[in-house]
């Protein structure tokens, strides 16, 4: 069995735990596998061992291993998870199934008008600044509710929930903490009408915090592909 497959037993096994510890069913919760910097190979890898949905960050690397992974496209979910800027959307909107780092009405607005009529609507998160100054994506928290009820509104694109990526930290209290203000600022919308079912939140170093607090989608790279080089 490859490295790759190892990892994945290993990824389920943990949010299979982490469920059991916090009372949830362990298949409301869905594995994105992090792919950005690794090869097209190591997707193919992962996709032999059973993953489906992948995320990735850069617009051009991501490109070029949607193409290259075309005979699978099918059976694939891909996520862009990384900073968007407003010229790079169209081949977001022509080539993605998910964005969960929009974080301004432009980029959504834009990402609605470029998705083509021919696929369905492009399905978004809001990406949530949960833990302050030193982070400058995401919306804040008190800015989220406008932003949501004007991204629902836009044709093409269908709001599922909210994205979060907190500081790191070591312990699991701490982590927990920034993962249960998104859970809170999630239901507050509901209660205002928004319909949401995702909260993307958890990475490799604190997947169980995330789990605990509700994650419905955990992010999750090193765990699986390794350590990055970071050539970005
Ligand atoms: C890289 C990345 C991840 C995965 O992080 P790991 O710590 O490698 O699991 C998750 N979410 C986002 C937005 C990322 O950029």
């Amino acid at each position: 069995m490859s490295h790759i497959a190892d990892n994945l037993l290993a990824v389920h096994a943990r949010i299979e735990h982490a469920a059991r510890n916090a009372n949830r069913a362990p298949d409301s919760i869905s594995l994105l596998a992090v792919s950005k910097t690794f090869p097209a190979a190591d997707i193919r890898a992962a996709f032999a061992a059973g993953q489906r949905a992948f995320g990735e960050n850069y617009v051009q690397e991501s490109l070029a291993k949607i193409e290259a992974l075309g005979d699978l496209r099918a059976d694939m979910e891909w996520h862009f998870i990384g900073p968007l800027q407003s010229n790079k959307t169209r081949p977001v909107a022509e080539h993605f199934d998910w964005v969960h780092s929009v974080d301004r009405l432009k980029i959504a607005e834009r990402l609605s008008e470029q998705r083509p009529d021919a696929l369905p609507p492009l399905n978004v998160c809001l990406q949530v600044n949960v833990s302050g100054e030193s982070s400058k994506s995401g919306v804040a928290p008190e800015e989220a509710l406008a932003l949501a009820r004007a991204i629902a509104a836009l044709p093409k694109l269908r709001l599922r929930g909210l994205m979060s990526i907190p500081e790191p930290a070591s312990d699991q209290q701490a982590q927990r903490e920034p993962h249960r203000r998104l859970r809170q600022l999630y239901e507050t919308l509901r209660a205002q009408g928004i319909e949401l079912d995702t909260l993307s939140m958890g990475m490799s170093g604190d997947l169980e915090a995330a789990v605990l607090e509700g994650a419905t989608i955990v992010r999750i790279g090193t765990a699986i592909f390794g350590q990055r080089g970071y050539t970005h």
